[in-house]
């Protein structure tokens, strides 16, 4: 038989390589904006446009290449720098494979200019899938432009498979934070679509982040400053009470190389124990630095993931300098025995909303039973004084649902139902109330064929998710307007994200008045939202909006008015009247879906009289 097996050509092994370094445009940028760090620029520019899929550029004023150079750099493992296997682990650049050039060139149309300080021309050379369809002398400024145009033109499948614009910038933005957060020393400005996006100049570390995310961000850092013999670490944690519930501000970098890390992330969670709320996640950006050989980035080919020698010191060590940082700037509580802790506010208390206090009302007290009933009444109410006051120290951190200015009309409402209730016999009770609330979380009903359980948070949604809908499509909503403008601090970003959606949410009922680079400013809100939400509503839906991995069906009206069903429908743990409760399973049966909620879980079981009487043989 004839031998059959062939080297494959280099532009096929190219494009196979392609696919390892290049899943999207925000690998691209990821390469060249490393590329230009390495060739020691001190300004780098980035042009993206149509979310980098037709056109993804980086120009530097680093060191430029040489004639041959240029021609070089698109050859696979061509390399300046590293020449042995050795210098692997004394790695003090991004690149090391000689593979992202080579890669970018076979998939896409790559327009280099190049030239070295000393040198009076530069070099120009076009390259398309793999090859080179000119070469020319140019004068060009001293450093490195490269243009990848037209990502995947020869990979249809490929480039169909990208995510919508939004989605494929957000990439972008990601991988241009984590590279300008590493080198604050450089100067970075990106441009969309011809506007400019951020204008970071050389600065210290701290100013690089505020300039990323906002103004508002400076006074939400706690420097981290320890050195040790073996990791050096520096950089901010957020305070606590400002952490989100995305987990977007986390970084890491090992020697100024951003890294993924679930046990060192961990370290800092451990680190943070105790001092966040439910469901939010600290923010964190910290620089480590170790002695190379004991690290190893060889692993991954997109380089996130890294190995070190001994990660179980250096999570010590990272949790015990974050610890001490927190407790240092007094955010987390410092043992001190000689306190009386009774005087220690809660560090995030001022946050709360006032909450007034719960009158408890024992519905079994008779006055007109026998006095032994009165007697142990009176022990109940004793007893329970304690619960109470404990209790009140709860209120405020689960109630973010919709507690409105009239709850306390609410409660005298309810004391004054069961007042009403001590004097009446238990037949007519049961025909005024036919459901019934357990656990502050399950509303319990008569059905004819037996009893319905509805899960209060799940089918409050459901109404909401479908007025909101409702209200978004035939565009016709009421606002309240606010007597005080609510402003919102975000991030850049953040801004970009909540403009793409203000349509939509104009339909719902807000009126924004005002957006500046990092501050949306809000004079109206849809009727039954509390201004003091609003600021939570909208961080839910940046996160929902960032942590969606859009399919063909995506829509953001339907997510935005998820997000906001799911922000503002009662909570599990908050009491309902009888009033509410009825209205609640009222709304719900008027629904559309009313068994399903947004989310896809059942918003309500039954159980039939016939399982019921099984039970019971
Ligand atoms: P690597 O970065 O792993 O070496 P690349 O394919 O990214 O591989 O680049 C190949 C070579 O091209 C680099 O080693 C470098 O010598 C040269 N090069 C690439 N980009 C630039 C740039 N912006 N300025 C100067 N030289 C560059
Ligand atoms: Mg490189």
């Amino acid at each position: 038989m004839a031998d059959i097996i062939q080297l494959l050509p280099d532009h096929v092994a190219n494009q196979i390589a392609a696919g390892e370094v290049v899943q999207r445009p925000a690998s691209v940028v990821k390469e060249l904006l490393e590329n230009a760090i390495d060739a020691n620029a001190t300004i780098i520019k980035l042009l993206i446009k149509d979310a980098g899929k037709t056109l993804v550029q980086v120009i530097d004023n680093g060191v430029g290449m040489s004639v041959t150079d240029a021609r070089l750099s698109f050859e696979r493992h061509a390399t300046s720098k590293i020449r042995s296997a050795d210098d692997l682990f004394q790695l003090h650049t991004k690149g090391f494979r000689g593979e992202a050039l080579a890669s970018i060139a076979a998939i896409a149309h790559v327009e280099l200019k190049s030239k070295q300080e000393h040198d009076d021309v530069g070099t120009q050379i076009v390259i398309e899938g793999s090859e080179v369809t000119s070469q020319e002398v140019i004068v060009t400024p001293k450093g490195t432009s490269i243009a990848v145009k037209n990502l995947f033109f020869n990979i249809p499948a490929r480039r169909n498979f990208l995510k919508s614009n939004p989605v494929e910038l957000r990439h972008i933005i990601d991988e241009f934070h984590r590279v300008a957060l590493a080198h604050p020393n450089i100067e970075f400005v990106m441009y969309h679509n011809g506007s400019e996006v951020f204008n970071l100049p050389e600065s210290n570390y701290r100013q690089r982040i505020v300039n990323i995310f906002g103004s508002k961000t400076n006074e939400k850092l706690v420097p981290v400053n320890e050195e040790t013999e073996i990791l050096k670490v520096s950089g901010f944690v957020g305070k606590p009470e400002y952490a989100k519930k995305t987990r977007g501000e986390q970084f890491f970098f090992v020697n100024q190389r951003f890294i993924k890390s679930a046990y060192l992330n961990h370290a800092i969670n451990a680190a943070f124990e105790g001092l966040l709320k439910d469901g939010t996640h600290a923010s964190y950006f910290l620089n480590l630095e170790v002695n190379p050989q004991t690290i190893d980035i060889n692993i991954h080919p997109t380089k996130t993931e890294i190995k070190f020698d001994d990660e179980q010191t250096l999570y010590a060590i990272l949790r015990a300098s974050v610890k001490h940082s927190l407790g240092q700037f007094s955010i987390a509580p410092v043992l001190d025995f000689d306190r009386d802790s009774n005087l220690d506010t809660p560090y995030n208390y001022k946050d709360k909303n006032a909450s007034f206090p719960t009158v408890e009302v024992d519905s079994t007290f008779n006055p007109f039973k026998e006095e032994k009933t009165m007697r142990s009444a009176v022990k109940t109410a004793f007893r329970k004084e304690p619960v109470a006051s404990w209790e009140s120290l709860y209120v405020g951190l689960e109630s973010k649902g919709t507690k409105s200015p009239n709850d306390f009309s609410e409660l005298q409402f309810e004391s004054e139902e069961q007042t009403g209730d001590m004097f009446s016999d238990d037949k007519d009770a049961e025909a005024i109330q036919n459901t019934y609330q357990l656990h502050n979380k399950y509303i319990i009903s008569n059905i004819k064929s037996g009893m319905l359980m509805i899960n209060q948070h799940r089918a409050h949604q459901r109404v909401l998710y479908e007025d909101f809908l409702k209200q978004i499509t035939i565009k016709e909503s009421v606002s309240q307007q606010l007597l005080f403008p609510v402003e919102a601090h975000f991030s850049p970003e953040e801004v970009e994200i909540i403009k793409d959606v203000r349509d939509d949410l104009e339909h719902t009922g807000f009126v924004f008045s005002n957006f500046t680079k990092d501050v949306i400013e809000i004079t109206g809100v849809p009727i039954n939202v509390p201004a003091s939400e609003v600021s939570l509503i909208f961080e839910q839906l940046i996160a929902d909006i960032q942590n969606e991995v859009p399919e063909s069906n995506f829509s953001a009206t339907d997510l935005l008015a998820k997000s906001m069903a799911k922000s503002l429908a009662i909570k599990i743990g908050q009491s309902l009247t009888a009033k509410e409760q009825d209205h609640l399973v009222n709304s719900l049966f008027g629904c559309k879906e009313p068994n399903i909620s947004p989310a896809n879980k059942p918003t309500f079981i039954t159980l039939s009289m016939d399982e019921l009487d099984r039970k019971f043989v």
